[in-house]
């Protein structure tokens, strides 16, 4: 969509889904301000966060979207998917009804957005491990079926946050450039 002559810059909407509480708004404020918070809040006022990537020497925005909690009530909109090029599904490993909800996350992604929008699996809270319910098989399994990336991260320890967003990234430029 952006003319070559005039700007070598990518704006690439990326968002973030999955059940309340599974960590996507601490997976992005890990990796925006590498920061953590212990108790959960809500999403105030800001809508997304932007990231600046450089890929082959080309310029990038990583928009990434985060929903304002109004996913407890089963009403993520079509607006927070318009124009998404890229996103992560969460789950927390500790909780597998978060994991059994995927297919119901992946189905409204595929409602919303693009066929070729890229998408990964991400098993967060992996520093939980004596709390595990759903094995790294079980993901990776699921995330090949679904033809996802996969990857455990944790927003706590930071395992895997800054890979599993420049993984995304760097798909969405294979796929546009
Ligand atoms: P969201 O509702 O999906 O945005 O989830 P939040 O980011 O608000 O996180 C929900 C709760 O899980 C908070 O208490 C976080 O501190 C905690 N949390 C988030 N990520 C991790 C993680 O990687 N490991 C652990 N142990 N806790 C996490
Ligand atoms: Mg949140």
């Amino acid at each position: 969509p952006y003319d070559e002559e005039t700007t070598e810059d990518y704006i690439f909407k990326i968002v973030l889904t999955g059940d309340s509480a599974v960590g996507k708004s601490n997976l992005l404020s890990r990796y925006a301000r590498d920061e953590f918070h212990a108790s959960s809040k809500t999403t105030i006022g800001v809508e997304f966060q932007t990231q600046s990537v450089i890929i082959d020497g080309k310029r990038i925005k990583a928009q990434i979207w985060d929903t304002a909690g109004q996913e407890r009530f089963k009403a993520v909109t079509s607006a927070y998917y318009r124009g998404a090029v890229g996103a992560l599904v969460v789950y927390d490993i500790s909780r597998r009804q978060s994991f059994d909800d995927i297919g119901r996350w992946l189905e409204e992604l595929r409602v919303h957005s693009d066929m070729s929008v890229v998408a990964m699996l991400v098993g967060n809270k992996c520093d939980l491990e004596h709390l595990r319910e759903v094995s790294q098989e079980e993901g990776r399994s699921l995330a090949e079926s679904e033809g996802m990336y996969f990857m455990e991260t944790s927003a706590l320890d930071s395992t895997n946050v800054h890979k599993a967003f420049q993984t995304v990234v760097t798909e969405i430029y294979n796929v546009v450039s």
